[in-house]
């Protein structure tokens, strides 16, 4: 690999930037040129499998989808319901972020509304589209959830864009980037704590959400159109009931000025140590429980999801991890808080769902323990829905022996 000349030599070929390669993301084998490919689909033998765990489990399976072509693919795949839409993941497109930066770079509330009345019906068209896609099954809204500063501009160019936009100089849009710089991102002004500080991008999220079910729910009256609405990051019952509290007035609001009616459930991801612990506390405010077992693992063993990778080799070499526990769930730690707060989340709630949606949703063994602990569903990306079919069959066949 000549990385400063831009080339390569493969079985006595160069490749220059720009040639075409396939790489078989199984093998990890590279070929020469654009090799034709089919779109993932089930049919034949693999079909009738499917067909047969569908038969067996118990254990719902749901998808993590952000795009309507994605909750179309996992519907294809088999997926009931998504188990987490990313809200964020909605604004990485050239054409939206530039309102998106508005909103975080803005200095007072009118401003911050102001930018937030430009988000609002572009949300709103994701969910209509993502609950069209549905079809009437259950899809669960995830609210902002990440540190903003992962937003702003980096470039000069577009540092002065956004300062025109703002009428606001670019030192002062300058200002306000070095003013989210945070030394531990991940454990820092993220989750709800936006909603707590920002309740207006709550108020505007839910707006979209409610307007898109009303929307669809009116031209679908056989589907039964049912947002779920999802906080991140809760760690104490009274942060959660602050956030619920602005979305159950923005909500009510939007149902009563639309004259309708509709149901609606507020509920909470568990991916702190102390949600977790404090599950029945939680349980009073929230309708469902999903658990993010990303973050849980993360937060559970307090090392960084994002620079495990530097040292997880040499814990592998030494024999104290087996495994990634960010690929597979760690059932003795991280797994003991999740069947506690089911037990506790149960105890209050009886009849509340619980998911996951953790990337460990399309991992089998850590299928088998979901549905071991009782969960509802598990949720995965799109591609992983048919494994998680079958590994919940296995699971449900596996009791009964
Ligand atoms: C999680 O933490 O498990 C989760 C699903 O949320 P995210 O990966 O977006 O933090
Ligand atoms: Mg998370």
């Amino acid at each position: 690999m000549d990385e400063e000349n831009k080339k390569f030599e493969l079985a006595g070929k160069t490749f220059h930037e720009g040639d075409p390669i396939s790489i078989d993301g199984t093998t990890g084998n590279i070929y020469d040129g654009i090799i034709p490919t089919v779109d993932a689909q089930i049919a034949g033998d693999f079909d009738r499998i499917m067909n047969w765990a569908d038969k067996y489990r118990t254990l719902k399976v749901r998808t993590n989808a952000d795009t309507p072509a994605d909750a179309k693919k996992a519907r294809e795949l088999g997926a009931e319901g998504i188990g987490l839409c990313r809200t964020e993941h909605m604004f990485f497109e050239e054409s939206r972020i530039a309102a998106f930066r508005e909103m975080i770079c803005s200095d007072t509330v009118e401003e911050r509304e102001a930018a937030l009345e430009k988000i609002l019906p572009m949300q709103q068209a994701d969910f209509e589209a993502l609950y069209e896609a549905l079809e009437g099954n259950p899809v669960t809204i995830r609210f902002l959830d990440p540190p903003l500063h992962e937003f702003v501009p980096t470039e000069e160019d577009d540092i002065k864009k956004l300062a025109d936009a703002q009428g606001k100089s670019v030192e002062d849009i300058k200002n306000i980037i070095a003013s989210l710089h945070e030394f531990n991102p991940m454990m820092g002004h993220r989750g709800c704590r936006l909603a707590v500080t920002y309740p207006e991008i709550a108020k505007m999220q839910t707006r979209a959400v409610i307007r898109a079910a009303i929307n669809v729910q009116k031209a679908h009256a056989d589907w039964n159109v049912v947002p779920e609405i999802m906080i991140p990051l809760v760690g104490e019952v009274k942060e959660l009931k602050y956030v619920k509290d602005v979305v159950v007035a923005a909500a009510d609001e939007e149902i009563k000025a639309a004259g309708v009616e509709l149901k609606y459930e507020v509920g909470t991801m568990i991916e702190i140590p102390r949600a977790a612990l404090t599950a029945d506390e939680i349980a009073k405010e929230a309708e469902f429980f999903c658990f993010g077992t990303n973050d849980l693992t993360q937060m559970t063993f307090g090392f960084s999801r994002d620079d495990a990778g530097k040292f997880l080799g040499a814990y592998y070499d030494k024999k104290i991890f087996e495994n990634d526990p960010f690929a597979k769930l760690d059932q003795i730690g991280v797994g003991k808080l999740m069947e506690m707060a089911v037990k506790m989340g149960k105890s209050v709630r009886p009849d509340m769902h619980l998911g996951i949606c953790g990337e460990h949703g399309g991992d089998p063994t850590s299928v088998e323990f979901c549905h071991k602990i009782g969960l509802s569903y598990v949720s995965c990306s799109p591609f992983r829905v048919p494994i998680a079919r079958l590994a919940a069959a296995q699971a449900a066949i596996n009791e009964k022996k």
